[in-house]
Order: C-alpha cells, then structure tokens, then sequence
C-alpha cells in the first residue's frame, strides 16, 4: 500500500475517535465526519433538567490490556468504580440476574419448577446422545434448557427485545449472549452436594462521572489536540470510487453538499448504509443483500424524579410482554454525578422499529403508559416526575435473521477488497461490539493505515460475538 498522509474517520463514536486519536498523535491529517451535533456515537451522553442519561447505561469493562490502559490513561481520575446489581422482575417478583437458577427454581410455583427440571435433563441427555441442530434462538434454548424455561423466560424476553418470533432469529444470537450456567450445578447446589455459586457476571465496572460520554468527548479533545479535525452535523451521503480505489467523500453540512478527498477512508456507518453510500454501487446481490439487512432501535424515556432515592438496582430487566419496556436503569445507582441534588433520574428503554407505532408516539403518550406500568409493579411515581424526554437511537441492534450471515458475507466481500476503505465498528462489521472492541477496532485500523499492520487482524475481535465467515482477503 501506498504511503497514507490524509484520512478521512467516518462517525465520531468510540471506534472513529479511537482510530482519529491514534491517526494523529502518529501525524497523519485526519478529518473525521460525524453526522451527528455531537461525539460518542451510541455512547453519546445527553443532558436535561440537570440530569444526565446514556442511551442505556453504559459500563466499561474490559479484558484488553491495552484498551483498559488506553481509556485509564486517557480519563485518569475521572473513572469511578461502581458495584453493579441488576435483577430481573418476573410474575411481580425479583430475580437475580444474571439469571441465578436456584432464585428461579424456588421462585417459580413447584409443579413449573418439576416440568423445568425435566424438561432440562430430558434436553440435556438428548444434546448429550443426539444432539438437534441448532438454527434459530429457539432452537438453541430448547436444546440446551428445555421447552419450559424457554416459554417462561428466554422466548417472551426474545420475543419483545425483537418483535418477532425468536423461531426467526439466528442461534448465534443465542451463542452469543447467553451464558451457558449448568443447570446440573444448581441442582447439586440446590441439594447441597455442592458449595459453590456458579461464576457470574462482572460485578463491578467503571463509569465516569458525567456519563459515559465523558470518555468519548475527552477522546475527542485529545485527538484534536493532535491536530485532527472534528466536524459535527456532517452526514456523509456518498463514498465515491474510481477503479478499486475510494477517491472523494460526499456530505451534507448546514444543508449543503460538500466534497472532500483523502488517501484512505475508515467508515464506521451501519455497513448497509455504507454499501449504499458507495458509487459506483455493487452488483445487484451486494444491493439487495445491505437492503435486508436490518437494524432493531431503541426508544429511551428519561425521566428526572423528584425523590432522592427509588431503588438499589443499577438496572431492572423486564421481560414480561405486557410492560411498554423491557429494562429500567436507575441513574442513581450509576452515579450520583447524573443525577439533580437530592433528585433522582430513571431511563426506560423500549424495543421498537424505526418509524413503528412506539416510535412516533408523543413523549406524553409514552410517559403515561410507562407512568402506569411502573405502578403496576411498585413504582407509583408519576406525581414526582419533574421533566421528561425521549432519546431515540436507530441502529441500535443488527438484526440477526436466519439469512443475515449470507448477507454480511455478500456486502463484505465487496467492500472489504477495497484497498484504502475499511469499515470498523459495531454497525460497521455488523457485530456486537461492546464499546472496548470499537476503541479496539479504531486502534487497528489506525496501525494499519498509519504503519501498514494486517488489516484482517479487525475481523478477530469480538469474533465471540459474531460468527462468520472471513470475508475475501485482498490480493
Ligand atoms: C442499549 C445499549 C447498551 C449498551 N451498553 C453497553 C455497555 O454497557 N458497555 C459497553 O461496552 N458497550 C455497550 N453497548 C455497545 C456500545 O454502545 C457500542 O459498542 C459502541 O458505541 C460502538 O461504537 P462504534 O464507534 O463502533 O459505533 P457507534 O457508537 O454506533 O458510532 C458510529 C458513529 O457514526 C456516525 N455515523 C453513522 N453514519 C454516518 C454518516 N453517514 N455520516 C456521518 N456519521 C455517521 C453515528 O452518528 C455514530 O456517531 C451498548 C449498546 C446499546 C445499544
């Protein structure tokens, strides 16, 4: 590859600001295009009546060496260490969570609990002596817990993350997120044959004062005191190519088209709307391929409450389809900082498609069907909320489907030979990124550009959390 001096960082979120702070501090001239009014991308942090809300609480936690000492370095005191407890709430109930199955087990009335525990060792001995194969979510759940605890948990809570059957999402979903706790480990536990309590979770995590986008707007400072350039509310609408080459960025600013060029471009768009942003575009499959793939999005309703404390939990899932929201964060917990003295502040998130019903209802509407479902399970506050307000994020969760490997495949092998383009990120490798695998990705992406390390070393993280197929190497 030819020496790269000019580049041009596609998003300001964790990804596109680690690659920018890296491109720059190695001297290269760095623009970066967000189209966004703000930096941090999913972990952008917004502000109002005094309160501070994440889009969903964001905690950083990390097993990378490197990206602990990257963001430890980089906000030095400004990270606090706090303890996490999150439960479930379930037939008016609290469970632990993550799910402890003995909680459950004793929870659940004792004729469910029987039919869950033999619906476990039938599954268990049949996965053992001729295992079923695993395609969707809920083939993957029945084969390992059992008919049973698929319908009181895992399907509904699928089922309402998704609004669609959990028959159409794919088992690597299924691989992905859940953790695999032996149910033979809670039974001997439950017998006392055993001591100890299965691993968990992390417990604890680091949060910066102010939001998690503290991390994410220090990052940016850096980079721009390095010399790259930010510019926000700059929507990129083309990536123009000439021969297997990107030549010339399109993008909107304050209405108007603007036009800029670069040795080399790193996208961290959703990849379908980069496959479409790219002109000349790709073949036939390559467009209808990023026409299917799609994004699940999530509306937060952010409340400030007029009471110093509501509950102990750092969060609350809610997996019962009758609730508007599938998961309470209380800000308190997280961290005094986002919270007005002596007030308290709660984040709902709720499930939904861009542009659907729950989308488009007013914040009145939404604020009074959630008011209402908080004092169906205990939460009776609608008389203390002093301000409320939706955030809304499109691209929240890739989608999936029984088909999208195939479709990540199409659009990657087209865009992934494209010597001086490379597409990083959550939405841009169509994976579940936590946010140190971005800030990792952003790092790579800077090495190889700035100092000509293998590109194809992206494709390996988080591979955990996505299972497919390395797309066609460049020749
Ligand atoms: C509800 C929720 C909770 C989460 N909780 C955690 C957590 O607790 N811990 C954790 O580590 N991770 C968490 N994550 C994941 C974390 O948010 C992501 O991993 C991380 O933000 C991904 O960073 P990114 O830079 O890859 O992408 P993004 O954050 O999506 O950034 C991409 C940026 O590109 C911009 N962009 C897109 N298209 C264009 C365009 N055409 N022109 C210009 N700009 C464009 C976007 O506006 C955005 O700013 C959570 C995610 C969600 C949805």
């Amino acid at each position: 590859m030819a020496k790269v001096k000019s580049v041009i960082v596609i998003g300001a979120g964790p990804a596109g600001l680690a690659a920018a702070d890296r491109l720059a501090a190695a001297g290269l001239d760095v623009l970066v295009l967000e189209g966004r009014d703000r930096v941090g991308g999913l972990c952008r942090t917004v502000s109002f009546s005094g309160a501070t809300f994440d889009l969903g609480g964001h905690r950083f936690i990390t097993k990378d060496d490197e990206v602990r000492n990257y963001v430890f370095e980089l906000m030095g005191e400004g990270l606090e260490l706090r303890r996490r407890k999150s439960t479930i709430r379930l037939w008016g109930k609290d469970f632990a969570y993550p799910l402890d199955f003995k909680n459950l087990l004793l929870g659940m009335n004792p004729l469910t609990t029987a039919r869950a525990g033999i619906d476990y060792l039938v599954a268990a001995a049949r996965q053992s002596f001729a295992p079923r194969a695993d395609v969707s979510f809920e083939d993957w759940v029945v084969n390992r817990f059992g008919r049973t605890l698929y319908r009181i948990y895992f399907g509904p809570y699928t089922a309402k993350l998704w609004g669609r059957p959990p028959a159409e999402i794919s088992a690597d979903w299924a691989a992905q997120r859940i953790s695999l706790l032996n149910l033979w480990d809670v039974l001997l536990l439950l017998l006392k044959i055993k001591k100890e309590q299965p691993k968990t979770y992390a417990a604890q995590f680091h949060y910066p004062r102010g939001g998690i986008g503290r991390i994410y707007e220090t990052l940016a400072e850096r980079a721009r005191a390095a010399g790259a350039e930010i510019r926000v509310n700059a929507e990129v609408l083309e990536v123009r190519r000439k021969g297997g080459r990107v030549a010339r960025v399109v993008f909107r600013r304050n209405g108007r088209e603007e036009l800029e060029s670069a040795d080399f471009v790193i996208s961290t768009a959703p990849l379908p709307r980069l496959a479409e942003m790219i002109k000349p575009a790709g073949d036939g499959k390559v467009v209808e391929a990023a026409a299917r793939m799609g994004f699940r999005s999530l509306r937060f309703l952010n409340l400030v409450i007029d009471r110093p404390a509501i509950t102990d939990n750092t969060w609350v899932y809610v997996p019962e389809p009758k609730y508007f929201f599938f998961r309470v964060q209380d800000l308190r917990n997280w961290s005094p900082s986002l919270c007005p003295p002596g007030k308290s502040a709660l984040e709902l998130e709720i499930a939904c498609d861009a542009g659907d019903e729950k989308w488009r209802m007013s914040d009145e509407e939404v604020k009074a069907v959630c008011m209402s479902d908080l004092a169906a399970f205990g939460l009776d506050m609608a008389d203390d909320v002093e301000a409320y307000r939706s955030s809304f994020e499109e691209y929240s969760y890739p989608v999936y489907d029984l088909a999208y490997r195939d479709k990540l495949k199409t659009v990657l092998d087209f865009i992934w030979p494209i010597e001086n383009l490379l597409t990083i990120g959550r939405g841009g490798l169509f994976r579940y990124n936590n946010m140190d695998h971005s800030i990792k990705m952003g790092v790579l992406a800077a090495r190889h550009v700035a100092f000509g390390e293998d590109r194809d070393a992206i494709l390996d993280i988080a591979k955990e959390q996505s299972v497919f197929e390395a797309p066609h190497k460049r020749h």
